[in-house]
C-alpha cells in the first residue's frame, strides 16, 4: 500500500464543519486503498489568539512558555480530526509532535526539526489507525517543547513524509496553490502548476505564506516533490519540483510582500572600524534577525546606518539598541514601523538584464517611493510605505506581464 502525507492548515480545520470535510477526504483516500498520516495545524486563528492572550498577561512572555501555550492549538485539532474520522468509522489516533517522535533542536518560538523517531506512527500504520499528527511542534534534547515558527506545521509533514519515505506529500490550504501573487490582492493572479524548490524558498522567506520556507529547504534537501493545493476542490495545485526539470522561460516568477517590517536608523554614528560589528553583534546575541542592511556614505566622519527586522523584534531591538547608541554614540535611533517589503522573485532574473529597471520604473508608475532596496541572486526587494505596499505589488506583477491573459 502506498503511504501519503497529508497535511492541513489552520482554515481548513477552523470549525466542525470543516473538519469533517477534511475527515471525509481522508476516508475517501482510505477507502481508494492509501496508507495517510495527517498533519494538521491549529484551528483558524487559535495560535494568533493565544499568543495575544500570552501577552496580556506577560508584554514579553517567556518563551518556554509561549511555546507550550502555543502547542495546545495543533494539539486540539489533531484530537478532533481523529475524533471526526472515528464518528465516520476510520480508526484513527491523534498524536502529540513528541509522540510522533519528533525532535528539535535550536530556539523556543523557530526551533528546527533534528530527527525523527516514527516507530509509534508505523506501529499504528501497521493496527490500521490513520495517525493525526499535531503539526508546529517536538520536543528538545533537553525536554522542552518547542516549535517550528509560524507555519512550521508545513516542515513538520515534509519532514515526516521524509522519514516515512511516503510517496506523496500533500499540503492542503484555502488555496488552490501557488499563484504568482495572492489573488486577495492582484485578481488576476494565475496559479502556478510548477515551481521551483528555489523560487518557492524565496517566495516564502519575502512574506509569501503559502509554504513555509523550512519546509521547502526540508523537500529540497530529501529530494521530495510537495504539493500544494486546495482542501476544497479537486484542482491539481501547484508542485514544487528540482529546478533542472522545468524550462526557464520567465525573468520574475511572482512577487509578493511582507508587511511585518520594521526600519530602524542609527543616525550619524562615527564613520570607524568596529561600528557594524557593535551594532549587529548585540542584535545576532538577542536572536534577532536583520533583513536589509544599508550604510550611507560618510561625511564629516559620520554616517548612518539602517536596516529592517521583523517588527515583531521591534520592542527587545529598541532595548538592546539604547545603550548602543549612548555607547557609539549616535545621534539617534530612528523607528519606522509603518513600511512593508514588495520583492520579485524568479530564477530567470539570473539571465535576464533590466529586471531592476523594470521593478523600479513599476513602482515609480504607480507614484510609490522606495525606502530601501535589496536583492538576492534570484529576488528584488524595496521597501515602501505600508499603506501602498499592495498597490506596488499589483504595479510590479503587471510590469512582468504575470496576470492571465484576457
Ligand atoms: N499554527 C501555527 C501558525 O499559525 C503553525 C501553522 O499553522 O503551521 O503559525
Ligand atoms: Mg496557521
Amino acid at each position: 500500500m502506498s503511504l501519503w502525507v497529508w497535511k492541513f492548515g489552520g482554515s481548513s480545520v477552523a470549525g466542525p464543519d470543516r473538519i469533517r470535510h477534511v475527515a471525509r477526504r481522508v476516508a475517501e483516500a482510505r477507502r481508494e486503498g492509501h496508507d495517510l498520516v495527517v498533519v494538521v495545524s491549529a484551528m483558524g486563528d487559535t495560535t494568533d489568539d493565544l499568543i495575544a492572550l500570552a501577552r496580556q498577561l506577560h508584554p514579553e512572555p517567556p518563551a518556554r512558555e509561549l511555546d507550550a501555550l502555543m502547542a495546545t492549538g495543533e494539539q486540539a485539532s489533531a484530537a478532533l480530526l481523529a475524533m471526526a474520522l472515528d464518528a465516520l468509522g476510520v480508526p484513527a489516533r491523534s498524536f502529540t509532535g513528541w509522540q510522533a517522535g519528533i525532535q528539535t533542536e535550536g530556539p523556543h518560538g523557530s526551533a528546527q526539526v533534528r530527527a525523527i523517531a516514527p516507530e509509534r506512527l508505523r506501529e499504528a500504520l501497521k493496527a490500521g489507525f490513520v495517525p493525526v499528527v499535531a503539526g508546529f511542534q517536538g520536543l528538545s534534547a533537553e525536554g522542552h517543547v518547542t516549535t517550528l515558527g509560524r507555519g512550521g506545521s508545513d516542515t513538520t509533514a515534509v519532514a515526516l513524509a521524509a522519514a516515512l519515505q511516503a510517496e506523496r506529500c500533500e499540503i492542503f490550504s484555502d488555496v488552490e496553490g501557488v499563484f504568482t501573487a495572492d489573488p486577495r490582492v492582484v485578481p488576476d493572479a494565475r496559479l502556478l502548476p510548477v515551481i521551483s524548490y528555489d523560487e518557492m524558498m524565496e517566495l516564502a522567506r519575502l512574506g509569501a505564506q503559502v509554504l513555509h520556507h523550512r519546509a521547502v529547504t526540508c523537500a529540497q534537501h530529501n529530494g521530495l516533490i510537495i504539493h500544494a493545493r486546495s482542501t476544497f476542490s479537486d484542482h491539481p495545485g501547484t508542485r514544487v519540483v528540482p529546478a533542472d526539470t522545468i524550462e526557464p522561460d520567465r525573468p520574475v516568477s511572482g512577487v509578493t510582500s511582507d508587511r511585518h517590517v520594521a526600519r530602524l536608523a542609527l543616525v550619524s554614528v562615527p564613520n570607524v572600524p568596529g561600528i557594524a560589528h557593535r551594532v549587529f553583534s548585540a542584535l545576532a546575541e538577542a536572536g534577532i534577525n536583520v533583513d536589509m542592511i544599508s550604510q550611507s556614505v560618510a561625511r564629516n566622519g559620520h554616517q548612518d546606518i539602517a536596516f529592517t527586522i521583523s517588527d515583531g523584534h521591534l520592542a527587545v531591538a529598541r532595548r538592546i539598541l539604547e545603550p548602543v547608541v549612548r555607547e557609539l554614540p549616535a545621534e539617534r535611533l530612528v523607528v519606522d514601523d509603518r513600511i512593508a517589503k514588495v520583492s520579485a522573485v524568479g530564477a530567470g532574473m539570473v539571465t535576464q538584464p533590466g529586471v531592476a529597471a523594470t521593478m523600479f520604473g513599476a513602482l515609480a508608475g504607480a507614484g510609490i517611493n522606495i525606502e530601501m532596496i535589496s536583492t538576492s541572486e534570484i529576488s528584488i526587494s524595496c521597501l515602501v510605505a505600508r499603506e501602498q505596499v499592495d498597490d506596488a505589488v499589483r504595479a510590479v506583477h503587471a510590469a512582468f506581464g504575470l496576470g492571465a491573459e484576457r
